[in-house]
């Protein structure tokens, strides 16, 4: 099976794309070609966070903790290091597909790229862990680390997105 991504911003096309003159687009605004509404946009995520900062215990029903304000924190710092490393030239490309409460208390941006999935979790400890999935199954692949720097977050980010990191072009 082989992916089919879209023209103007490289999502991956799944069930709902939209037909253009024959070519499939991730959404109404790709076909447009004027910016992807799939994404959180930038303020969108700060009213989600915002939202996940608010959430009681036992938000999921099976005891799941408060969104750690370490978490929260963490996260609102990554949005600024993505909108410094790719704002000047991809501004609509680098934001999340969505970012979720996990049960402990943490939090993941999730991101996604032809056949690449990127979970990136800020842990209710502060702590960043990276997941990446690739493939389609039986030849799935994933692959983990734990303890990730920033700038390993970042790298992460730019190599499933396909995207240069906006100082080393500029420099
Ligand atoms: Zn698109
Ligand atoms: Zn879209």
């Amino acid at each position: 099976m082989s992916y089919l991504s879209c023209p103007n911003c490289g999502l991956t096309i799944s069930g709902q794309a939209i037909n253009q003159d024959g070519v499939l687009y991730c959404c109404q605004g790709c076909a447009d070609r004027t910016c992807c509404s799939c994404r959180v946009s930038w303020s969108e995520s700060f009213r989600r966070l915002e939202e996940l900062s608010r959430l009681p215990a036992n938000w999921d029903s099976y005891g799941a903790a408060p969104i750690s304000p370490k978490a929260i924190a963490r996260a609102r710092e990554f949005l600024f290091v993505l909108r410094d490393a790719f704002a000047s030239h991809a501004p609509e490309q680098f934001m999340p597909l969505n970012i979720a409460p996990i049960a402990d208390g943490g939090l993941q941006f999730e991101w996604e790229r032809q056949n690449r999935l990127l979970e990136i979790e800020f842990t209710a400890d502060g702590h960043t862990i990276s997941f990446v999935a690739e493939g389609t199954a039986p030849n799935r692949r994933s692959t983990g680390k734990t303890g990730l720097s920033t700038t390993e977050a970042l790298d992460l980010v730019a190599s499933v997105l396909d995207l240069p990191i906006g100082s080393w072009v500029s420099w």
